[in-house]
């Protein structure tokens, strides 16, 4: 019996956890709560930081290079990128862990407020060791991409037959343009999609049963996301509509666009008393579809 059951069991009077109450916390005009704000902001400037330093680095080293229209000198200039990899997955894993660990106590604080007796701890360290890993293979695919990126519009300069000067200013506006819109972008997905992995991981480890999409509310949010709003499914089964098992789940999405930015929750659900979910059927399912327990 996972503590949940045996808490149902203990607590008859339990009332459903997510019946019509959001996640209530003091939001920002963007949607966000005041710690999400702070925590965006700090990692959104030291990656700003980290695109500053590897611009002006590959800026001068097409300079010394002179060239840059083989692959080889190419190179050279992106390892301006490269050499920061370790930068970016430290960075990334240092807000990782403050993240999950607000997912996780998020998750912990909704069972309480059900009336269940679970403790605010942090997580195990193979737990930790797994988040690591998935932050440090992000970073590394975040790295590649950019990469990617640079090196189309060395290409591009390339073709427009551009002089090393021009093509430096080129180099220069891409990294200008990785500075105002990829550090936020970047900071904004990672913090939301760690809050959602670590509220996930929380819920299988507790044995949480069922949860259930609560959309953020705005006009920002997208409507596959919407749509999704009061579905309740298993947890660690994805939701049909855009294939994540929690908010900001990239490995499970149908789309990847689908993960970035998202500012959705999920809360776990437990039936009222006397109520449970149609016998013999899997879900997702919505609150007026539970039955009368016989
Ligand atoms: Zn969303």
């Amino acid at each position: 019996m996972t503590i949940i059951e045996r808490a149902q069991d203990a607590v008859p009077h339990l009332y459903a956890l997510s019946a019509a109450h959001g996640w209530h916390q003091q939001l920002t005009s963007k949607g966000m709560t005041e710690w999400e704000k702070r925590a965006v902001s700090r990692l959104s400037r030291r990656l700003d930081g980290l695109f500053a330093d590897a611009g002006s680095e590959a800026v001068r080293r097409l300079l010394d290079t002179g060239r840059y229209g083989d692959v080889q000198s190419q190179r050279k200039i992106l390892k301006a990128l490269e050499q920061r990899t370790g930068a970016l997955q430290r960075s990334l894993f240092a807000q990782a862990q403050e993240s999950a660990q607000h997912g996780r106590n998020r998750i912990i604080s909704e069972l309480q407020k059900a009336g269940m007796s679970v403790q605010f701890d942090s997580f195990s360290p193979r737990i930790s060791e797994m988040l690591r890993e998935h932050v440090f293979e992000g970073a590394g695919s975040t790295m590649r991409r950019l990469r990617g990126d640079v090196m189309g519009t060395l290409q591009q300069a390339y073709e427009e037959g551009l002089g090393i000067d021009e093509a430096a200013e080129y180099v220069k506006g891409q990294f200008d343009t990785l500075r105002d819109f990829e550090a936020k972008r970047i900071a904004r997905t990672e913090i939301n999609a760690r809050q959602g992995e670590g509220a996930h991981l929380t819920e299988i480890e507790l044995g949480v049963n069922w949860h259930k999409w609560v959309a953020a509310d705005d006009q920002r949010t997208r409507d596959t996301h919407r749509e999704q709003h009061n579905m309740i499914v298993r947890v660690d089964t994805p939701f049909p509509i855009t294939g994540m098992k929690y908010p900001g789940d990239f490995d499970n999405a149908l789309d990847e666009g689908e993960a970035i930015n998202c500012r959705c929750r999920v809360i776990p659900f437990l039936p009222p008393p006397g109520k449970r979910f149609p016998p013999g059927q899997d879900g997702p399912f919505y609150e007026e579809d539970l039955i009368d327990r016989s």
